[in-house]
């Protein structure tokens, strides 16, 4: 009777949950700027700064930019900077 054995064993596989699928991501991300070793963000280099900021001219969470605390920091001044002078803007529509 193989038509029996296949359904038994389709049946003991359904039970089965293989794993949580929960793999995790060992992929070390590094600052960008420390990569570079950039010291001082300049607030005119908008086209560096417009990279991690969203479309909608918002600052990129840490964890989504990848950016080390220090960097974070050099950062979100730089920006703020480049939007009191007009260079970036506080939001977009
Ligand atoms: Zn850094």
């Amino acid at each position: 009777m193989a038509e029996y054995e296949r359904n038994n064993r389709a049946d003991k596989g359904d039970r089965d949950f293989g794993g949580r699928g929960k793999a995790r991501r060992s992929r070390r991300r590094v600052c960008a700027f420390c990569v570079d070793k950039v010291d001082e963000i300049d607030y005119k280099d908008i086209s560096k700064l417009q990279k991690y900021t969203t479309e909608r001219g918002k600052i990129l969470p840490r964890r989504i930019s990848g950016n080390c605390a220090k960097h974070q920091r050099c950062l979100t001044e730089a920006i703020k900077k480049a939007r009191t002078v007009a260079l970036l803007p506080y939001t977009k529509e």
